[in-house]
């Protein structure tokens, strides 16, 4: 009911031409409303406002409550996309309490790089391509969660390349692969992971549960597509 109240007041203001208040728009994100393009445009938002003197040290909270909702709402996705009953499991909650924390160790960084960036007027555009980053971290988490779903069930996980202009050779490679969530795991390559050939950062990649047959050499030919990718 509120959620749905919060997207009318927000798609009429948008109909207006008006600009959308900030809190409106962290609101929206805190309760897993709008994922990534509205977490992208909020930050971007915010980056904005800190970068021209309008936001100050609650960046960092407000960030905090961003990152929280987004990270939270992936995790819980992928939970009932799979087809089960909310709350998830505690299992899914640890990862994604994890990866929270792991995520807020690195907003005092960001914020202190925008003031940085303000001081010596380096100009706001090497910030925004670093928003880009975070918000792709709830592809990373929705990935995260179905592969901990499908290790839990000792299942199978098939790679399926994201939409990319082009695609690095770790994806390419990995495309259409079938290993046990095991496997995966063993291997510790994962779309969005930073082994990958292209560091992951924009990979659109996923993973899905299937019950297609293993790929022979599963294992042997993960470890094969992450070799070398990098430096
Ligand atoms: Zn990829």
């Amino acid at each position: 009911m509120i959620n749905q109240a919060l997207i009318d007041a927000v798609e009429y203001l948008e109909k207006c031409g008006r600009e959308i208040p900030l809190t409106l728009m962290v609101s929206l994100v805190s309760l897993g409303v709008k994922t990534v393009e509205y977490f992208q445009a909020t930050l971007t938002r915010m980056v904005r406002n800190v970068y021209d003197g309008d936001l100050g040290g609650e960046f960092v909270n407000i960030m905090q409550d961003l990152v929280l909702g987004q990270i939270s709402q992936a995790f819980e996705t992928a939970w009932t996309d799979d087809g089960n009953e909310l709350p998830p499991p505690e299992y899914i909650r640890d990862a994604s309490q994890e990866m929270v924390r792991e995520q807020w160790s690195h907003i005092d960084d960001f914020y202190r790089a925008i003031v940085d960036a303000r001081v010596d007027q380096t100009g706001v555009d090497p910030l925004l391509s670093r928003v880009q980053l975070w918000a792709n971290r709830y592809n990373e988490a929705y990935n995260m969660a179905v592969h901990l779903i499908a290790l839990n069930t000792g299942g199978k996980e098939i790679w399926i390349l994201g939409h990319a202009e082009e695609h690095c050779s770790s994806c390419s490679q990995l495309s259409g692969l079938v290993a046990y969530a095991s496997e995966w795991e063993t291997a510790q390559v994962n779309p969005q992971g930073n082994n990958l050939a292209c560091g992951g950062w924009k990979c659109q990649c996923r993973r899905e549960k299937t019950n297609k047959r293993r790929s022979p050499n599963a294992l042997s030919r993960i470890l094969d597509a992450v070799a070398g990718g990098h430096l």
